[in-house]
């Protein structure tokens, strides 16, 4: 395996100034790539599973630890097949090898490890392995991954995949990337995928249900998991999803990955989530009226914004955010609805009647999934729509998403490429807007930047 440059990480692991979540992350490597095989019984929650992680030594190592929730059991570590001594507890799994690693050399750490896996807790509620009704959901995002593997759970680090669940067959297993193989057994079925685009640890997911397949042709092949019952309402809430990818490909660039997954689980969640090429919703979240559309935009939206380029701290979390859900208003706008500058308004309104108490590019851990970030993020770019026009806006937006595909993004990042695209400085605009705590009027729409024409 090659080691691959990492030039758009800008906040190494565990060096961040003001890290979120300190006790994530590792020093001293770099993961490259997990190779994760589970064998798992969805009544029991019963888990036996081997990670063979590879592993980039930036520094000389005696000893390196990786995340793993004290949950699930280690029973044996290898490094680079020779066996290494390790203790397991608060959520940290220490290894040290029978011989130092150099650095600047690959290593390949083995973990065997089983048990129940639960979610690990978090001020949002549990998070990462959850056990449904009859099956499962990952949710890992931010601190989820080491309920299910041991890994350096940093968003900057990302790595390639390669995920096999071997489960009863009777259930239907999603996790990022391609389908390589399916192979039936007597009473279970091996799913293997394989995820070639760098990923970050809480995108990772496996979504194991009763779950009826739905292939749907197009430009980006796309796949609907759901209960067989619940066919004729999917399929009418997610009827338009090829016109929005159609949308977001001409506005924000290409469609990052090779195909697109949205589960319907059989149970109500509070909200849905993102993992890479893949999306999750509850039942309560289809009506067969498209009733939450807004949600499936806003979750397309993430693969550009939030996996392909994904932020290196957690206090950027706007970059993520403010971009899906002005997705959500920019689907709006081009299909019938309320424009971005309808929206935009009112949004702009309720805001100014809240507190306004933190500043957008760092909002601290509590107010991470805070909706002011998501609305406030999305008038920032609105109010760089209108101060740039609607041309030079776009191709901002196309150039972020090539510049950084499968890359660390960074505010700094961001407001960098922007000035590019500017006659006049945009310090005063992104400085009130991302750095202040207090809510900046919206300027004046440039001489020409009218609102867009465009209907899918
Ligand atoms: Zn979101």
């Amino acid at each position: 395996m090659i080691w691959k440059a990492r030039p758009h990480v800008s906040v190494a692991p565990g060096t961040s100034r003001h890290p979120y979540f300190p006790e994530r992350g590792n020093e001293g490597y770099w993961a490259e790539h997990y190779e994760l095989t589970l064998d798992y019984r969805v009544g029991a929650n019963r888990l036996r599973a081997s990670a063979v992680v590879s592993a980039f030594a930036t520094a000389r190592l005696e000893a390196f630890t990786l995340d793993l929730a004290d949950a699930l059991r280690v029973t044996a570590v290898t490094v680079d097949g020779v066996p290494a001594r390790f203790t397991h507890g608060r959520d940290k799994l220490r290894v040290v090898p029978a011989r130092g690693l150099h650095e600047g050399t690959l290593f390949v750490v083995e973990v065997r490890y089983g048990g129940n896996p639960s979610p690990v807790p978090s001020r949002w509620g549990g998070l990462g392995w959850e056990q449904l009704t009859d099956g499962v959901i990952v949710a890992s995002q931010p601190t989820g991954a080491p309920s299910w593997f041991p890994c350096n759970d940093h968003p900057g680090d990302k790595s390639t995949y390669r995920v096999t669940v071997t489960t009863g067959s009777a259930y239907a297993v999603a996790a990022n990337g391609r389908l390589a193989a399916r192979r039936r057994g007597a009473s279970t079925t091996t799913w293997v995928y394989e995820q070639a685009e760098p990923m970050a640890t809480y995108l990772a997911s496996v979504q194991i249900g009763r779950y009826q397949v739905t292939e749907v042709a197009g430009p980006v092949p796309q796949r609907l998991l759901h209960p067989a019952r619940l066919a004729s309402r999917v399929r009418a809430d997610f009827a338009r999803q090829g016109q929005m990818i159609a949308l977001f490909t001409e506005l924000f660039g290409p469609y990052p990955f090779a195909s697109y997954t949205a589960v319907v689980a059989d149970d109500d969640l509070e909200i849905p989530v993102e993992a890479q090429g893949m999306s999750i919703f509850g039942r309560n979240h289809v009506d067969g009226r498209r009733g939450e559309e807004r949600l499936v935009a806003h979750e397309l939206a993430h693969q550009w914004f939030g996996n392909s380029l994904t932020l290196g701290s957690w206090s950027e979390i706007w970059l993520h955010e403010g971009f899906a859900a002005y997705a959500e208003w920019l689907w709006s706008e081009a299909s019938g609805g309320e424009t971005a500058d309808t929206l935009a308004g009112r949004w702009h309104r309720r805001l100014a009647e809240l507190p306004q108490d933190f500043p957008l590019a760092d909002p601290g851990p509590r107010r991470l999934f805070d909706d002011r970030v998501y609305k406030r993020g999305a008038l920032t770019l609105h109010a760089l729509r209108r101060t740039l026009g609607d041309d030079a806006f776009f191709a901002l937006l196309r150039e972020w998403t090539t510049t950084y595909q499968h890359g660390t993004v960074s505010t700094a990042q961001f407001t960098r490429l922007a000035a590019r695209h500017a006659a006049t400085p945009l310090t005063p605009l992104f400085t009130a807007w991302l750095h202040a705590d207090r809510l900046p009027p919206l300027p004046a729409r440039r001489a020409g930047g009218g609102a867009r024409r465009t209907r899918p």
